[in-house]
């Protein structure tokens, strides 16, 4: 499996790509018959993935799926762009099924720019709380269950319940990938509001795999808190023997450099590329 990452909220130096406070990723991998899988996990804010994609010589316009983590407009508003003039409707859309409900924070929209209905119009969708697999190692997970007390759901800005009502959002929708490979579990997240932990434990039973080779993502961790202490700790566990993490997107310098202290923490920016062996 290969992974490029598209767009984050910084760029690597020595190569000219554009960041944004947002995240998409392109992996390629190939199903049990050979068939090529090119696949666009989330799409950042603004169109900066696809002008980054088209820097690194990738043709979206390929794309095989689209997965998105979560709703928030950080990682859906770029489907404005690349819908735009294309037609989608032979790509096959992964997502949980809250995933385009609205949204909004304050006075401002923070879902993403299009209805399930319209979505439902535009792509061949498959929406499911359930774990999905595109091969048999590689998996988008669903709906996250609460398994570390510590990591429980916050409410972030509003949503609506299906009469419509405004209520608080608990992001159930947020998800992330899980690919096994020949040393173990690859987790790649969004923004991580279900808990970094509660997606690393749910992808080791869903995979069927204790090992965990490479967490990359948004991890929505800020503060030198006692949460962050107990994810640092079970990561720790995670990387007894080996493995690199990847934090990126929603992790601020504060939580990388406590987290750096006892985990392989590697840098992250656009244009950032990794390759796992497979089983
Ligand atoms: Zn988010
Ligand atoms: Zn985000």
């Amino acid at each position: 499996m290969k992974l490029r990452l598209l767009v984050d909220n910084y760029t690597l130096i020595g190569e000219y790509y554009l960041g944004e406070p947002g995240i998409s990723y392109y992996i390629e991998d190939e199903d049990a018959e050979g068939r090529p899988l090119r696949i666009l996990f989330d799409m950042g804010y603004s169109d900066a993935f696809m002008k980054n994609a088209k820097a690194m010589g990738i043709d979206l316009a390929k794309a095989t799926h689209v997965i998105f983590s979560h709703g928030h407009n950080d990682h859906t508003r770029g489907l404005r762009f690349f819908c735009d003039g294309l037609d989608t409707s032979q790509m096959k859309l992964i997502a949980h099924p809250l995933c385009f409900e609205r949204k909004w924070e304050g006075d401002e929209e923070s879902g993403a720019p299009y209805s399930r209905e319209e979505m439902e119009k535009r792509f061949h969708c498959s929406l499911s709380k359930t774990p999905q697999f595109l091969t048999p190692n590689l998996c988008f997970l669903g709906e996250i269950p609460t398994i570390h007390p510590f990591e429980p759901r916050k409410p972030l800005g509003m949503t609506v319940d299906q009469d419509n009502n405004p209520i608080e959002d608990l992001v159930w929708e947020d998800s992330a990938m899980a690919y096994r490979s020949a040393k173990g579990l690859v987790i790649v997240t969004g923004c991580s509001h279900s808990g970094i932990c509660n997606i690393v434990s749910y992808g080791k039973r869903v995979m069927r795999e204790e090992r965990v080779a490479a967490v990359i993502g948004g991890l929505h961790l800020f503060d030198a808190d006692e949460r962050l202490a107990r994810t640092v700790e079970f990561l720790e566990d995670c990387f007894s023997s080996g493995g690199t993490f990847y934090p990126c997107h929603c992790v601020s310098l504060k939580a990388k450099m406590e987290m750096a202290k006892r985990l392989p923490v590697e840098e992250v920016g656009v244009g950032l590329s990794l390759e796992f062996a497979s089983l």
